[in-house]
């Protein structure tokens, strides 16, 4: 069975016809809590998953990057002097995925201001489904990142690097996306999630012991697409910065759910169930951290439950393929279950035993049949390791 990280290298040799120095790889990521918060200041907590993207790196004799993809076999190569020129006013000079990359070593070097003592070629493969809402975006960000930060001898920690490739995103991608989906893709620990603050940038690694307790997570991939460009997400983030003038306080992130009483007299109905959303999400996931640690992941199912229907009540972003995988699962014997992501599509995550895992798997697919949906595609996650070198 070919890997992602032998598609890599067998990427590489063929471009090349040299082997790589070196391999290394980044995850993508899942949401286990914390929808909607980032941009309110507010508390995250993701996992990155065993789904990971590969680079096979190896050092040029001229000042060139050239970066090529399974996604697109054919080859982008810019001189390094011209990543400044190219970004981020002329970033349609090269294709949409290469900004990825190319914009990761362009962050690098003006972040650093360091002069690259080798140009480099970079292979890509992955297993990170696109689009899915695991991020695989943030995963190639983090390989690339972690790379070239060795190879070029940078001395960047982890932390900066996940700054790193949310610039790239942000500037050189044009993505306005918070740090959320790059801390959780270079801190990432085995059975672990982590902790964002998205005000402090502080995290912390969160044991999660779903191995101990004999849990697995399943995403089930709606299929439905969502999209960023639609109005949904900006009039959500507009009613958050309403809510927030109108309680006068920088971010929703300043507000306690004993302040929800007096936002309910100043404000209309809608704004309110949208402070209320971030509000009580904010809370569940302090709530989380503190039942994981108390009496583990068995007890997080209601948290979960209730952050799913706060994003369908209150926040209304879930739509009716989501609000089914949630409710099949529970059905069926799940922990927990919620939307994961932004919303208005993409997909769900179910805690559940690693024995229930069939019956779950099963009655999803059966309700999506029933109510005439297309088929989800659902597939276990494990919380792995963040970005790391491989070979
Ligand atoms: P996601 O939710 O998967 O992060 P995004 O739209 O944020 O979706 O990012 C997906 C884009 O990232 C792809 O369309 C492509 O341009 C780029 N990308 C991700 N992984 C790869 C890869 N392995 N090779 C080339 N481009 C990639
Ligand atoms: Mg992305």
């Amino acid at each position: 069975m070919t890997t992602p990280a032998g598609e890599a290298f067998a990427l590489f040799t063929e471009l090349t016809s040299t082997e790589p120095t070196g391999l290394w790889s980044a995850p993508g990521r899942v949401n286990l809590i914390g929808e909607h918060t980032d941009y309110n200041d507010g508390f995250v907590l993701p996992f990155a998953i065993e789904h990971r993207t590969h680079v096979a790196l190896g050092r040029r004799d001229d000042a060139r990057i050239r970066v090529v993809s399974t996604f697109d076999p054919v080859p982008v190569e810019v001189e390094i002097a011209d990543l400044a020129a190219i970004f981020p006013d002329d970033r349609e000079a090269v294709p949409e995925w290469a900004r990825y990359p190319l914009g990761v070593a362009w962050a690098l070097l003006n972040a650093t201001g360091a002069t690259p003592p080798v140009g480099v070629d970079l292979a890509f493969a992955s297993d990170v489904p696109v689009g899915a809402g695991l991020s695989s975006s943030a995963a190639i960000e983090g390989a690339t990142a972690t790379a070239l930060n060795e190879t070029w001898g940078l001395g960047l920690d982890r932390t900066a690097l996940a700054r790193i490739g949310r610039t790239a995103e942000n500037l050189a991608v044009g993505a306005p996306t918070g740090i959320m989906d790059q801390m959780a893709s270079m801190l990432g620990r085995a059975d672990a999630a982590t902790f964002l603050d998205c005000r402090s940038l502080e995290t912390r690694s969160v044991d999660l012991g779903f191995a101990k307790a004999g849990l697995e997570l399943l995403v089930i991939d709606t299929g439905v697409k969502h999209s960023h460009a639609t109005g949904g997400y900006g009039e959500r983030r507009a009613s958050c910065e309403l809510g927030a003038g109108i309680m006068g306080v920088t971010a929703l992130r300043d507000l306690s759910v004993a302040d929800l009483d007096r936002a309910r007299e100043l404000m209309d109905d809608v704004t309110f169930r949208r402070v209320r959303h971030v509000v009580t999400e904010n809370q569940r996931v302090l709530d989380t951290i503190d039942v994981l640690a108390a009496e583990g992941p068995l007890a997080i199912g209601d948290l979960l439950v209730a952050s799913h229907a706060s994003m369908r009540d209150d926040f209304e972003i879930s739509v009716p393929e989501l609000d089914t995988a949630v409710e099949a699962s529970l059905a069926a014997g799940a922990i927990g279950a919620r939307m994961t992501g932004g919303g208005f599509g993409g997909a769900a995550i179910a805690v559940v035993r690693r024995t229930s895992k069939k019956t779950v798997t099963d009655a999803v697919t059966a309700a999506f049949d029933d109510a005439g949906f297309a088929a989800p595609h659902i597939f276990t996650v494990t919380p792995s390791e963040g970005a790391r070198r491989d070979g």
